[in-house]
């Protein structure tokens, strides 16, 4: 077996990509370094038998500086998934990764790659929608969707400990709509309850295709079975307070 400097090679420009055509900024790692070291196994032993070549390079004084180094373990894998999936940022998880794994070497960039991998793998190739829409169809939701054709068009959903929540304190909610970009690309209408200590809490949420009358009334009405309020509160948006006129005249 021979073991190479992993600064050995040379970068091979496969793609002939020019400084005007390549997209990324990239610098090769590669030197050509030579150095190697020669070692075989008898009966089991192994031992070195020839090192050859020297660096041509400085030689690294962090571990951090190799690739297979920074690499994720599989334990480490499984932490930044479990930290991931509570919406926790990756130069936050690396901080968790480093303190419980005094080994290991990645960085940010390792966590961020982690998490795209994970996402990818929890889509499957459905749309980021459609992927929330069986989610909370088996998981603790009460859950509505709406679908035209094949598409989603509107899905109300809330936890189910919203629902209690909903029930207990039923009188106040206030309904607010983010129209800033998400990753469904679409419109997101919170209903925020109140309970007897004026704290707040998310009692349910619909992604809406569209912003009038129709989908406002329609989330609504998905709320209106879980719980009938008797004061809803909203930023003067003319299109949500004529939804909610239909939904509970009077
Ligand atoms: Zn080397």
């Amino acid at each position: 077996m021979v073991l190479k400097c992993d600064r050995g090679g040379e970068y091979v420009n496969v793609l002939n990509l020019t400084d005007e055509t390549r997209q990324r900024e990239t610098q090769t790692r590669l030197t050509g370094c030579d150095f190697e070291i020669v070692c075989s196994s008898v009966k089991g032993v192994w031992a070195v038998r020839k090192i050859s070549g020297n660096h041509n390079h400085e030689l690294g004084g962090n571990l951090a500086g190799h690739a297979a180094k920074r690499r994720l373990n599989e334990l480490e894998k499984a932490k930044v998934r479990a930290f991931g999936g509570q919406g926790l940022a990756p130069k936050d998880i690396i901080c968790i990764v480093r303190k419980e794994f005094a080994n290991s070497h990645s960085t940010a960039k390792e966590i961020y790659n982690e998490l795209g991998t994970a996402r990818t793998e929890e889509l499957r190739g459905r749309g980021p929608i459609k992927a929330l829409v069986e989610l909370i169809s088996y998981t603790n939701y009460f859950s509505k969707v709406r679908l035209v054709g094949d598409a989603v068009n509107y899905v109300f959903f809330m936890h189910q400990s919203s629902v209690s929540m909903c029930q207990m304190f039923c009188t106040v909610f206030l309904l607010d709509c983010t129209y800033k970009t998400n990753k469904f690309g679409m419109p997101l209408l919170n209903v925020v309850g109140i309970t007897s200590t004026y704290a707040t809490f998310n009692a349910g949420f619909a992604y809406l295709h569209a912003e009038n009358e129709e989908a406002y009334a329609w989330a609504l009405q998905q709320f209106s079975e879980v719980v009938t309020p008797k004061v809803l509160c909203t930023d003067w948006e003319l299109t949500l307070m004529n939804g909610i006129a239909r939904v509970f005249p009077g």
